[in-house]
């Protein structure tokens, strides 16, 4: 069930504008607004969980697909080869700011570690 304020599920369900990249029954993945790298990717389950501690048995298939598009959207964005960085920011100490679980894939340059 889509979250009536949440700007995630608005973009998932097309309400707001966002550069989609991949969209399919679970997940969508689309290009962060502020880009942190060449190629800044957010892969979010097209269902409204909060945050990782919301993720449960049931959620198997939606966690497993935000994973298994990975590979087929760094060889999309040519980054397959230099690698990436996946992030998961969950809560105030990660500074999560949108309360919809997302993953960022970052990549299309060497990354120092870690990002403060
Ligand atoms: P986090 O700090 O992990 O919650 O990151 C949220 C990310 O969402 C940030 O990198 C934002 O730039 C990004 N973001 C926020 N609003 C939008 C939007 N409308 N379209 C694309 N990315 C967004």
């Amino acid at each position: 069930m889509a979250e009536l304020d949440c700007i995630f599920c608005k973009i998932v369900s097309g309400e707001l504008p966002a550069q989609k990249i991949h969209q399919d029954e679970l997940v969508t993945a689309f290009r962060d607004i502020h880009p942190l790298a060449p190629v800044h990717i957010l892969i979010i389950p097209n269902k409204h969980l909060p945050n990782m501690n919301d993720l449960h048995p049931e959620h198997a298939a939606i966690a497993a697909r935000m994973l298994i598009v990975v590979p087929e959207l760094a060889r999309q964005e040519g980054i397959a080869d230099g690698g990436y960085r996946l992030i998961l920011n969950t809560g105030v100490d990660a500074n999560q700011v949108v309360m919809h679980v997302h993953m960022h894939m970052l990549g299309g340059s060497r990354m120092q570690y870690p990002m403060g």
